[in-house]
């Protein structure tokens, strides 16, 4: 369930304090600490996946109240009109670097396709 040596495991028990946006029995949301636009979220489980080639048919449910919760976030920071993303990257080769599933919530500027 949690990883002793896992960055958002111990952010989520409280071992490195960090401020949540918003939380719920699954799931947290912080501030990127490195951020890449105006607003920058992750929306993070609460259980530790390693990615999301980790997750199972059990996950699904889990998987979608992810993306609901990054909607929820958009809508209260103002990015619905401007639009937002939303990017879950897989495997060091895309880009992740902590490996526990989160979501990326990005927007405030805009958003180039394809991304990089
Ligand atoms: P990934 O590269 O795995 O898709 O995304 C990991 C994200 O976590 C990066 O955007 C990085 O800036 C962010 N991050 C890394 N360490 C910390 C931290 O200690 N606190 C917060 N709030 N974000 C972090
Ligand atoms: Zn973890």
């Amino acid at each position: 369930m949690s990883e002793p040596d896992c960055l958002f495991c111990r952010i989520i028990n409280g071992e490195i304090p960090t401020d949540f946006v918003r939380e719920d029995d699954r799931s947290v949301v912080i501030s990127d600490i490195n951020p890449q636009a105006p607003t920058h979220f992750l929306v993070i489980p609460r259980a530790h996946l390693d990615s999301l080639d980790d997750a199972s048919q059990k996950d699904e449910a889990l998987l979608g109240h992810l993306l609901r919760v990054a909607a929820q976030v958009a809508n209260a920071a103002g990015l619905a009109e401007s639009g937002y993303r939303t990017v879950i990257n897989t495997g060091a080769g895309a880009g992740q670097s902590v490996f526990h599933l989160h979501v990326h919530l990005l927007g405030g500027r805009p958003l180039s396709w394809p991304p990089g």
